[in-house]
């Protein structure tokens, strides 16, 4: 019996720990050429695992740490990361727990030939898969379908993929404030509705405006059932009124005084034309539909088929839900397999 892994990210790796540890046979086949790029590139390299709302759901990943003695702080908003500030660090702690020779690089998975009750993948031959792909966001887009593409030899169906946690472009013109930073509340409202409200920090581009709050405004847009003339309403520096920040030209950068010159600055409407693409979100809303997968995280279709992390139709707001999403669904599949493979024997 050997599983096959495909995608040495947070989901794959967390799998592979359990099936080392079980004594189970298995192999990662990853297309880049070292593992874990998203893990480094998570929280800007500081690796926001989890956080603090859902660390009950988290046991598997706690337990592990504890394990191995990685110690982890959280922040103000119950971000948790760990103490070493780096991502490297959980990258390490992951690789620590596998076989190196068990963790192909360079394998780039594009069909998947089912024989017999076997699985072709690239030159190897498995008897159970777990696809943990994740997603094509921060992807260049030359390289977006490679997540996918495979799936269609498996007869797989994604729903709809759409760039989530990332900013939006906005139909008003905002050019003169490119690149400026400003403290804000910011309100989503969708056919006159408001429907999330954050605090922070925005920074706008060209045509449009990011920022972790404004990010998180997106995963509530991607989750409209009908987009009705959405927009954003901006309160700019909250805490200061009206009068104190009309009357000081020196309180916003270089000249963006002007384009608020004459603008209600705690009440700026900004509709929304599109988020931004793909390439610049931080994770994808859609993949493969819950409705298509077991409780146990097989495929339906295919119990010998286990789909976990970002490529499954699940996302979250940033705070260190996705990546803990990622690293307990493959806790999770990691377990089962064992279980199924030992209530079997
Ligand atoms: C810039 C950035 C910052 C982020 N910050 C945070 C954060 O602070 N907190 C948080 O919770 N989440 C964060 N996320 C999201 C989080 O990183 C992901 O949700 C999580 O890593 C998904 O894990 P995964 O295992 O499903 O996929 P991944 O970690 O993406 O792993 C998938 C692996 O599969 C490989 N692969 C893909 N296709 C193939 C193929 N066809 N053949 C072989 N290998 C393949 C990939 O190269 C990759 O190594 C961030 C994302 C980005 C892009």
């Amino acid at each position: 019996m050997v599983v096959g892994i495909i995608g040495a990210g947070a989901c794959g790796l967390a799998a592979a720990t359990v099936l080392e540890q079980a004594k189970i046979k298995y192999i990662i086949l990853e297309r880049n050429n070292k593992p874990g790029s998203k893990i480094l590139a998570s929280g800007n390299g500081k690796c926001n695992i989890m956080n603090m709302e859902n660390m009950s759901l988290n046991k598997e990943l706690i337990a592990f740490l504890k394990a191995n003695s990685c110690p982890t702080y959280f922040d103000l908003e119950g971000r948790v990361y760990p103490l070493s500030n780096s991502s490297k660090t959980i990258l390490n702690v992951f690789l620590d727990n596998i076989s190196k020779e068990n963790l192909k690089t360079n394998e780039l998975v594009t069909k998947i030939v089912k024989k017999d009750s076997c699985y072709i993948v690239n030159d190897y031959k498995f008897d159970k898969l777990i696809l943990a792909t994740g997603s094509s966001a921060n992807i260049v887009l030359s390289k977006q379908s490679l997540c996918y593409d495979y799936l269609s030899s498996l007869n797989i169906r994604l729903t709809e993929l759409k760039p989530s946690l990332v900013g939006f472009k906005v139909k008003e013109d905002v050019s003169i404030l490119k690149n400026n930073r400003f403290k804000v509340e910011v309100s989503l409202y969708n056919d006159s509705k408001l429907i999330a409200k954050e605090n922070g920090e925005i920074i706008f581009k060209t045509d449009g405006l990011s920022g972790i709050c404004v990010m998180n405004l997106s995963y509530y847009y991607n989750h409209l059932k009908e987009l009705k003339d959405p927009y954003l309403r901006i309160n700019i520096n909250p805490s200061f009124s009206y009068n104190q920040l009309k009357s000081l030209k020196y309180a916003f950068p270089d000249n963006t005084y002007l384009y608020f010159k004459d603008k209600d600055i705690h009440n700026l409407i900004l509709h929304i034309k599109d988020t931004y693409d793909i390439k610049d979100a931080q994770v994808i809303c859609g993949g493969i539909s819950k409705n298509d997968v077991n409780i146990d995280y097989s495929l339906k279709l295919d119990k010998n088929i286990y789909v976990g992390g970002e490529l499954l139709d699940e996302d979250f707001p940033c705070g260190g839900f996705n990546l803990s999403h990622a690293f307990r669904s493959g806790f999770i599949i990691g377990e089962n397999i064992k279980n199924e493979i030992y209530h079997r024997i």
